[in-house]
């Protein structure tokens, strides 16, 4: 059985204990010590990182009574000898910070809606909380935040010490029912939440700095909180502050105004592209009155236009073909196009009786495509770009044969 000296004090840093077993667990040495100020995981609240005799401690479990720490390599060391322990300050610290920031904010949600706290993880970024909720309003997250950071402001002592009888537990009346057996440790935020628990807290609210809420989200029947304590706070609103000064500099505007001045661009926004909707609409009319103008009818009135579009897409030319054989009654297009490999696209006024669908399959084999589409209009796309001219010529020669008769 480890004795675990966190439990009474968790501002120890470095301490001496004694060697109780060296074992192997996961396939890597590991100790077992008398007396230990490291934190196994458990509760929520991952464990404590640091040194033992200098040799860097990579994982702390539990295991029954035993707190095992696990070590990247074996300690040279024999059984019963003494250890010098030392705590990975920084993290043990916002541990605290974060743990104890939980126990305040499940007691105000005790305290105003009388919701019970069903789970909480301490992550590396975030902790999570769920709770028995099935929504919540913004203005709710404010008074919750608002009960608990004034629970940190007025700097209440947090004590923690264990009790054996049942009928103390009765006394104390604890914010959620324990069903453990014996000894039980409990931790108290003076006159605000009594709870059982055994990690890591600070001594006192003030310690915690700052309580934040940053999102909820729902969760089958209930709602996940994500919320961040001291420095992580602090850090959130670091960079959210600089975020807002960046972007209020870029449009000149002062942050109050931000949401104002975000959605005046998104309707500016609106109305160029609307505007350049239009702009393109006439260009494309403009192209394509100039593409039936460079062509002359033949005898029976036809015009077949041919041409390779190279600093166009696709949906661009495909746009332009079918504006073609809409505007005119007695018009055959065979267009080209080098965009992401060489596509053709072959069309016919609707009232001509030519299978467009047919040409293309013939004239696809010179770019090596695969394509489709209806008798008057029809489109592949292939590899082979250099075989777009073959592939067009190929329809200019052949197209009187493709009817659909
Ligand atoms: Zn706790």
């Amino acid at each position: 059985m480890t004795e675990r000296i966190y439990y009474r004090d968790s501002y120890l840093k470095e301490y001496k204990s004694k060697v109780v077993k060296k074992i192997e667990i996961k396939n890597r040495p590991a100790l077992v010590l008398d007396q230990t100020i490291f934190y196994p995981t458990s509760g929520g609240q991952p464990y404590d990182q640091g040194f033992i005799q200098n040799i860097p401690v990579v994982e702390v479990l539990e295991e029954g009574e035993d707190v095992i720490h696990i070590l990247p390599q074996e300690w040279e060391g024999k059984e019963q000898e003494e250890v010098i322990s030392q705590i990975d300050w920084k993290r043990r610290f916002d541990h605290m910070q974060q743990h104890s920031g939980q126990h305040i904010l499940s007691g105000a949600l005790m305290k105003i809606w009388g919701i019970e706290t069903l789970s909480f993880h301490l992550g590396e970024k975030y902790c999570t909380l769920d709770i028995n909720k099935t929504n919540l309003t913004s203005e709710e997250i404010k008074n919750i935040e608002f009960k608990a950071n004034k629970i940190i402001f007025e700097n209440r002592p947090i004590e923690s010490y264990f009790i054996e009888q049942k009928e103390e537990l009765k006394r104390l009346n604890l914010r959620k029912e324990v069903k453990r057996k014996g000894k039980i440790r409990i931790v108290e935020v003076k006159d605000f939440d009594i709870s059982a628990c055994g990690g890591t807290h600070c001594r006192a609210s003030g310690e915690i700095g700052l309580i934040k809420i940053t999102r909820w989200e729902k969760k089958g029947e209930n709602i996940r909180l994500e919320f961040i304590c001291g420095y992580r706070a602090w850090e959130d609103y670091f960079w959210k502050n600089e975020m807002i000064k960046m972007i209020s500099g870029k449009l000149t505007v002062k942050d109050t105004e931000l949401t104002e001045a975000i959605e005046r661009l998104m309707e500016e926004r609106r109305e160029i592209n609307k505007e350049l909707r239009g702009f393109k609409e006439k260009w494309q009319e403009y192209e394509v009155n100039q593409l039936i103008a460079q062509v002359s009818p033949r005898e029976d009135g036809l015009r077949v236009i041919k041409k390779i579009f190279k600093e166009k897409n696709f949906p661009e030319v495909r746009g332009i073909v079918q504006r073609l054989v809409n505007l005119n009654k007695k018009i055959l297009v065979f267009a080209g196009v080098i965009d992401n490999g060489g596509k053709i696209i072959f069309a016919c006024s609707k009232n001509l009786n030519y299978d467009m669908k047919r040409l293309v399959k013939e004239a696809e084999k010179f770019i090596e495509g695969h394509g489709g589409g209806s008798i008057n209009f029809a489109q592949s796309g292939g590899k082979k770009v250099e075989g777009l001219a073959q592939a067009i010529d190929f329809a200019v020669r052949n197209w009187k044969n493709f009817t659909t008769d």
